[in-house]
C-alpha cells in the first residue's frame, strides 16, 4: 500500500471555531492504482492533496506512508517522501525565460541536493541531460527543447510541467485538477498522457478533476468527497448518476461547516436548543 488513511481528519485556524476541511477518512491506494479525486469546490480536495504530499499534516487519524506513520516522520524522511511524488497543479510553475530543456532539469533539484544543482544548472550532466530528453520525448515535446517555455501553449506547458515532474523519478503523481484551464481536447490529451507515463513507469497516479466524464474515461477508481467526508469509493464502472446526483447537490457552506467546540454548548439558549439545532446541521 502506498497510502493508508484511517479516520483521517484536517482542521484549520484553532480555538474554539475551527473549520473542518476533511473528517474521518479512511481510505488505501495501492503503488499503481489510479484515483480520480472528484467533488465540488470546497469539499476538500486540495486539502487531501497536501495532506498526501506532506505540505500538512492530519489533526486527527493516521496517515500512512508506505507504512511510516507521516506524523511522526523525521525532516530526512520527510524530504525523502516529498522527493518520490511529484506534483502537478492547474498552474504550471515554469520558469519563465528558461528554456524548456533548463524547466525540465529542475525537476530532479530534490535529487541533487545544492553542491548537484549549482554544477547541473551551469553545466548539466550528460547523463542528467540525457534523461530530461527521454521525459520531452515522453511527453512529445523534445523538439522545443531549446525553446523559452513562454513560447509554449497551454498545452505544451502542461506537458512541461508533467516531463518536469518525471525528471523527479517519482514513484506517485498527484494531480490537482491539472486540466481545469484547458479546453476539452487538450484536457483529453493531458489525461490520456498522465495515465500513459504512469503506466510507462507504474506509478501511483491521483487525479482530482471537475469533469465526471473525463473521470469514467481515465479512471478505474473514482473517490467522492462532498463536504470533507468520502461519499462514495468505487470502480468507475459502478458509478451511478444517483451518487453524483448526491455529490454534487449543494454543499453547506464553509461557515456552516466550523465546528463549533465550545459554542455548541454555551451559545445555544437556556435550553440549548440552537445548540442541539447546529449540531444536528454538522451530520
Ligand atoms: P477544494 O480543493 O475541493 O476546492 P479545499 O481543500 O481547497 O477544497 O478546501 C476545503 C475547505 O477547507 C474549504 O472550506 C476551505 O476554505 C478550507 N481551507 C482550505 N485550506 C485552508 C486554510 N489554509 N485555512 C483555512 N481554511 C482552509
Ligand atoms: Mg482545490
Amino acid at each position: 500500500m502506498i497510502y493508508s488513511l484511517s479516520s483521517v481528519s484536517r482542521s484549520f485556524g484553532d480555538g474554539d471555531r475551527p473549520s473542518v476541511a476533511l473528517r474521518n477518512i479512511t481510505i488505501n491506494i495501492p503503488q499503481g492504482d489510479h484515483v480520480a479525486l472528484l467533488g465540488p469546490s470546497g469539499s476538500g480536495k486540495t486539502t487531501l492533496f497536501r495532506l498526501l504530499n506532506a505540505s500538512i499534516f492530519p489533526t486527527a487519524g493516521q496517515l500512512l506512508y508506505r507504512t511510516k506513520n507521516v506524523s511522526s516522520m523525521g525532516q530526512a524522511e520527510l524530504r525523502g517522501m516529498r522527493r518520490k511524488i511529484g506534483c502537478i497543479y492547474q498552474q504550471h510553475y515554469l520558469v519563465p525565460g528558461m528554456s524548456v530543456l533548463m524547466n525540465t532539469l529542475s525537476g530532479a533539484l530534490g535529487r541533487w541536493g545544492i553542491a548537484g544543482t549549482v554544477r547541473n544548472l551551469v553545466s548539466p550532466e550528460p547523463s542528467e541531460v540525457k534523461r530530461a530528453e527521454h521525459c520531452l520525448e515522453a511527453v512529445g515535446l523534445k523538439e522545443k527543447l531549446r525553446c523559452a517555455c513562454d513560447q509554449l501553449s497551454g498545452g505544451q506547458q502542461q506537458r512541461l510541467a508533467i516531463a518536469r515532474t518525471l525528471m523527479q523519478e517519482p514513484e506517485v503523481i498527484l494531480a490537482d485538477e491539472p486540466v481545469a484551464s484547458l479546453d476539452p481536447v487538450l484536457s483529453d490529451e493531458i489525461l490520456d498522457l498522465l495515465v500513459r507515463v504512469a503506466d510507462d513507469a507504474h506509478l501511483t497516479l491521483f487525479i482530482s478533476l471537475h469533469q465526471v466524464e473525463l473521470a469514467r474515461r481515465y479512471s478505474k477508481r473514482v473517490v467522492g468527497l462532498r463536504d470533507g467526508e468520502v461519499s462514495f469509493d468505487l470502480p468507475t464502472s459502478d458509478l451511478e448518476d444517483e451518487s453524483l446526483t448526491h455529490l454534487y447537490h449543494r454543499s453547506r457552506e464553509p461557515d456552516e461547516r466550523v465546528l463549533p467546540v465550545a459554542t455548541v454548548d454555551s451559545a445555544g439558549g437556556p435550553d440549548g436548543t440552537d445548540a442541539r439545532q447546529k449540531r444536528a446541521c454538522l451530520r
